[in-house]
């Protein structure tokens, strides 16, 4: 299932990308691009906007996104559509959108920090802006903060 998320929900879209999901966001898009390029890309609008949902093209392809908080909505998004939260956890660049490849140690070598080199096992690359992504970086403090938001659920 692939998305497209409105300009207002920025927080949201890297967060749905942390856990793997296919998001479009661009925070200067206008509302008719928008819908738009959902269509053409065949992604389901997640909007805050009830004026963007009238739009004629909008019409059956988009889901109301409730809550003030990043945290609430990722709830609220990941309940609605069955998404498993940690399944694919940091699979996609959470910039590009771009889902991660596995790069063997030796060739990142000369572009992480020696004791990160040292002491991680396993490494992901960006193709799109070439960031590399190692366990330490952002799961640690990713997971409290799913925990945070799932726990009880
Ligand atoms: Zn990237």
């Amino acid at each position: 299932m692939k998305f497209i998320a409105d300009a207002m929900l920025g927080r949201l879209a890297k967060w749905m990308r942390a856990i793997g999901c296919d998001v479009a966001y661009s925070h200067k898009i206008e509302d008719g691009e928008l819908v738009n390029r959902a269509l053409r890309e065949g992604r389901l609008i997640l909007t805050r906007d009830t004026l963007l949902i009238k739009r004629r093209k909008a019409k059956g392809n988009f889901f109301l996104v409730e809550g003030n908080s990043y945290k609430d909505q990722l709830k609220q998004v990941t309940r609605q559509f069955f998404i498993d939260p940690y399944q694919n956890l940091l699979t996609r660049c959470i910039e590009c959108n771009i889902p991660l490849t596995e790069v063997d140690k030796e060739q990142i070598m000369d572009a992480v920090p020696e004791y990160v080199y040292k002491t991680q096992g396993s490494f992901r690359t960006c193709s799109g802006c070439k960031k590399i992504y190692w366990p330490a970086t952002h799961r640690d403090g990713m997971l409290e903060t799913l925990e945070e938001i799932f726990r009880g659920r």
